[in-house]
């Protein structure tokens, strides 16, 4: 892969990474290839196995855990960042989780708890991270997110996590706002849909994919280099003015 811009003496931090499928990888794999030096995180043990080889080949030297409800593990995150750079450039948020039964089952008869924990998860997280990254992005940076059309439109199937992600895309707006005169932008990309595993959630994705083609201009699929390339535009200082937006990869 040819690197389309250069994002060499950038630190990035990447949560989200569970396989070789996952959005988070296809970001790292051209923040990397763009010559950027990358923290991965984890989800817990069961996973490691799936992300280590993966953050390896990234060369990242700083590869933790990081269950997002988990605050010392956050905490142990950054402080490891703190240490071993001093300082972060870029920060990636591709995580989001709802109960099974929440997420498929009508917005309607979502559970409170199920509602609370996706909110944590898929959105808070975010917050938590970005108040984290601050002291840490002395001379400016980037936070990324990812979201899905589902929060402007009912997707049949995208359930509570349309609620989820409008919040998250909210989030976004007045993150930017506030976080602006510090030089450090917020954004989120929303592609359309790909076949991930947290995809593998959504009851008949098969039909959401579908969907996704027939309604693009272009319609034809994208893929993990699509929203990798955008995400390293992103963070990178080619975007240096470009903050608060939901950015649409969908052909
Ligand atoms: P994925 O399953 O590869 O990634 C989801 C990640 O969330 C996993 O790495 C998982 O470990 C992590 N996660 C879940 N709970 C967590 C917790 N408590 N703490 C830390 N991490 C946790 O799937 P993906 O499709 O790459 O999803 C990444 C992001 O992209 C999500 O925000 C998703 O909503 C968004 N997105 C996906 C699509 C799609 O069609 N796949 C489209 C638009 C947006």
């Amino acid at each position: 892969m040819t690197a389309l811009l250069d994002l060499t003496g950038k630190k990035g931090l990447i949560v989200g990474i569970a396989n070789e499928h996952s959005i988070a990888y296809g970001c790292a794999r051209v923040f990397h290839t763009a010559g950027a030096a990358l923290a991965v995180t984890y989800l817990n043990e069961k996973a490691e196995p799936f992300v280590r080889p993966l953050a390896q080949s990234l060369g990242a030297r700083i590869i933790l855990p990081c269950d997002v409800q988990d605050e010392n593990q956050l905490a142990a995150v950054f402080r490891e960042v703190t240490e071993h750079w001093g300082s972060l450039d870029f920060l990636l948020h591709s995580i989001a989780f709802a109960p099974k039964i929440d997420l498929q089952g009508r917005v309607v008869d979502c559970s409170s708890d199920g509602f609370l924990k996706a909110m944590d998860i898929s959105c808070h997280s975010f917050l938590r991270m970005a108040k984290y990254a601050e002291p840490l992005m002395k001379n400016g940076g980037s936070l990324l997110t990812l979201t899905y059309i589902g929060s402007q439109e009912a997707i049949p199937n995208y359930g509570i996590m349309g609620p989820v992600k409008a919040a998250l895309e909210s989030c976004v707006r007045y993150m930017a706002v506030e976080l602006g005169d510090k030089d450090i932008r917020v954004n989120a990309l929303s592609p359309a849909a790909m076949k991930t595993r947290a995809a593998g959630g959504i009851a008949h994705f098969d039909d959401l994919l579908k969907h996704s083609q027939d309604i693009a201009p272009m319609h034809h699929s994208i893929d993990l280099d699509d929203v990798g390339n955008m995400a390293a535009f992103l963070v990178s200082d080619l975007s240096k003015n470009i903050t608060g937006g939901i950015h649409r990869i969908n052909g």
